[in-house]
């Protein structure tokens, strides 16, 4: 057999039992195994309710990949194309450019992920529970309520700080429910001011009852153990909304400082652009688990709808499915390496288990039903054996053990870094900061050229729809308004950049009132306007030629060393070549207010450096120049390097063949795409 290579897209439950199992029957010589995964490690998501109620560590609910898969070369790299026909894959590199692989097998695991937008406000106030970074930062919010309620003198918002709502009565949102019940109630003895009746916590759920997939009997245990332990269980409600003061159900209003959503989830973006039969975003398969239609392309797990031979049933989106998805799939595809028949995924559920806080659990398992102490013992121990290694298990097992005899830990670790500003420097196509990442640092260019790409559906690799040059900055929008990057920005030459930490910058922008005007004034500007939101003059300006726009520069070029006097004469050069620098008409206006002499050489004002696009940007990058800078005219270059000029580009001549193709915008509020004073004229040395 020729060495093979199979590629698996996820490193959860499904990807790494797939992983497992085809390493131990196929030799490294045999077969390349290769792993993509996000983060380099797997989140073992049953424990995460008992990390955020400080049952376990934080690492303890985590195993990094690569011990987990000797022999696996697992890359710690997203997939953001899947390219069925060719038989390739298209992935972000670890320096942020798009790169290729091909394989001969891959096993599509990417699980799903949270999609708090299922109810109005959820997205802004809710804390979801899918990552291990959640469950920190959930953690995290919950001591911090805590602690703001011992020090509160309002009794009405003290008993807010203290009541946690949890949306959902499946497993996670009944798991974490009684995670928080027990740390807030167990811990109140180290807190004076916080009493007993402070406390709610509110479990929210849709249907009559909780846990549907466990026997009734079992269901109405949970729903009155919890409530003896102290939770309120408002059932068959649905929430309508979520605010920053509770949820709104239908003729009522909850109100809490802390909501937890443990609904809706939607398809990972991957996905979502593979052009693939899917049912409800879960990609449908043949009853092998390979995808419908395809011969070398197979998926498993959360993503996948696979009709479980056994009961004729879709398989439910759990762990325990996707475990067994992966060893079989793997099983299929030696199948195929050997000539021998696929086998249809079948898998016969060996049980249910649920904690339900104060060491108690309901649990189903090979026909017996347990609840109480012993069945949350056989839930401790039945994970305990789940994880995938020995490490974690003795480790989870001693953090368990020592809960029996001490309380649970109450620090409550911040991520904040003491703020710095510094000075970066960034090699062409370095990436200064990413689309999604949370806004950390406030960045000025000091010397060199960036690169706006953003990724949307129709651009899933990311388009570059703007460049910022030397004294611009970037990074306002996202810190001010506590939002993820909603754009990467990529080095496109050398660039020197003054980086400010968030705090740094808060503090200044908030007292230094003329940065605090430039600021508002360039979100103002950088707020996606009339023109950028019309799907046809986005479609239009992508088409447009940039080289249809550009104008001749006006020639003789000034030389750097002419007088300020002859810089009525316009676009005075030495050889013709190289961009040098920029006058503009404030330019000369604030020479003349510094009392420069009618004889001081040109370079001593003009700008040096400036803005400028290539021949090889778009229109769209030459419409959000135009915006940025404010200019109604700006200078084309060959090459960034070089500085060739080209000519220059008028603001009003692109406006005008805007016009011609999709007419005038409708409403009022049109901004116009140059804002800026007076003509330039281009310096040349
Ligand atoms: C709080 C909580 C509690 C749960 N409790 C239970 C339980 O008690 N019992 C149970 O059976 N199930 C439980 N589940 C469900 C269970 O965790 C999932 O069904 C299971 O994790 C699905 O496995 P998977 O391999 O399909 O996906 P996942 O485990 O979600 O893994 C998918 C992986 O793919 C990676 N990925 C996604 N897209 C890309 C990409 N483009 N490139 C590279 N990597 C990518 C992700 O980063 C992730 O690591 C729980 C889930 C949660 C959230």
């Amino acid at each position: 057999m020729s060495k093979k290579r199979i590629v698996i897209v996820g490193g959860g439950f499904g990807g790494v039992k797939c992983a497992r199992t085809l390493r131990s029957h196929l030799r490294v010589g045999d077969a390349e195994l290769v792993l993509f995964n996000k983060e380099n490690h797997l989140v073992f998501s049953p424990l995460l309710a008992d990390a955020v109620g400080s049952s376990l560590n934080l690492l303890d609910v985590v195993v990094p990949l690569r011990q987990l898969l000797p022999d696996v070369m697992c890359r710690t790299e997203e997939v953001t194309n899947i390219n069925l026909a060719g038989s390739r894959l298209e992935y972000e590199g670890y320096d942020g450019q798009p790169r290729q692989l091909g394989y001969d097998h891959i096993v599509i695991a990417c699980g799903n992920i949270s999609n708090l937008n299922v109810v109005p406000g959820m997205a802004d106030h809710a804390h979801p529970l899918k990552t291990v970074g959640d469950a920190a930062v959930l953690r995290t919010h919950i001591l911090s309520q805590m602690e703001k309620a011992e020090v509160c003198d309002d009794a009405t918002r003290r008993r807010w700080y203290l009541s946690f709502i949890v949306v959902g009565g499946g497993y996670s949102g009944v798991e974490t429910a009684g995670e928080i019940n027990d740390l807030v109630r167990s811990s109140r003895r180290f807190y004076s001011n916080i009493h007993d009746d402070d406390i709610t916590v509110t479990l929210i759920h849709s249907r009559e009852q909780l846990l549907p997939e466990i026997s009734p009997p079992l269901r109405e245990f949970a729903r009155q153990k919890m409530e003896k332990a102290g939770v309120t269980m408002i059932l068959s409600a649905r929430v309508q909304l979520a605010t920053g003061e509770g949820v709104g159900l239908k003729g009522d209003f909850v109100a809490g400082g802390t909501i937890v959503c443990t609904i809706g989830s939607t398809t990972a973006p991957v996905i979502e652009r593979l052009d693939s039969p899917k049912e409800k975003g879960r990609l449908l398969t043949e009853p092998d688990m390979r995808l419908r239609g395809q011969a070398n392309a197979w998926t498993i797990g959360d993503c996948a709808c696979i009709i479980n031979a056994h009961d004729g049933q879709p398989s439910p989106p759990t762990g325990q499915f996707a475990e067994r998805q992966g060893r079989q799939c793997a099983e299929n595809i030696i199948r195929v390496f050997q000539g021998e028949t696929t086998r249809p995924f079948s898998f016969k559920v060996l049980g249910q288990l649920c904690s339900i806080g104060g060491q108690s659990a309901v649990a189903e398992m090979f026909g017996f039903k347990l609840s109480g102490f012993l069945a949350w013992f056989t839930w401790r121990g039945v994970y305990l054996f789940k994880l995938p290694d020995w490490s974690r298990r003795i480790q989870v097992g001693f953090d368990w053990a020592w809960l029996l005899l001490f309380p649970r830990d109450l620090s409550c670790i911040k991520t904040d870094v003491t703020d710095r500003v510094t000075h970066a420097h960034f090699e062409p196509g370095d990436y200064i900061v990413k689309q999604g990442e949370p806004p950390a640092n406030f960045y000025v260019i000091e010397q060199g050229e960036v690169e706006v790409v953003r990724s949307s559906p129709e651009h899933p690799a990311g388009e570059v729809i703007a460049t910022l040059g030397t004294g611009s900055f970037f990074g306002e929008q996202a810190l001010l308004g506590n939002q993820p990057r909603s754009a990467s920005v990529r080095a496109r030459s050398t660039v020197e950049a003054v980086v400010m930490g968030r705090n740094v910058f808060t503090s200044i922008s908030k007292s230094l009132a003329p940065l605090h005007t430039a600021l508002l004034t360039t979100i103002a500007r950088r707020t996606p306007h009339v023109w950028q939101e019309r799907p046809r003059v986005r479609a239009a300006l992508r088409e447009f030629r940039l080289a249809d726009f550009i104008e001749a520069a006006p020639r003789p070029f000034l030389q750097p060393t002419d007088s300020l006097l002859e810089v009525t004469r316009r676009f005075v050069s030495a050889d013709g070549e190289r961009l040098d620098g920029l006058v503009t008409l404030t330019d000369l206006l604030r020479a003349q207010a510094t009392n420069v002499l009618p004889d001081a050489p040109v370079s001593d004002f003009m700008v040096k450096d400036p803005a400028v696009i290539t021949t090889a940007d778009s229109c769209l990058v030459a419409a959000s120049a135009f915006r940025e800078y404010g200019h109604k005219l700006l200078p084309v270059v060959h090459d960034r390097a070089g500085r060739r000029i080209a000519g220059y580009m008028r603001a009003q001549k692109l406006i005008a063949r805007i016009m011609q193709v999709v007419g005038p915008p409708s409403t009022q509020t049109v901004a116009p795409l140059a804002t800026g004073v007076g003509s330039s004229a281009q310096i040349k040395a």
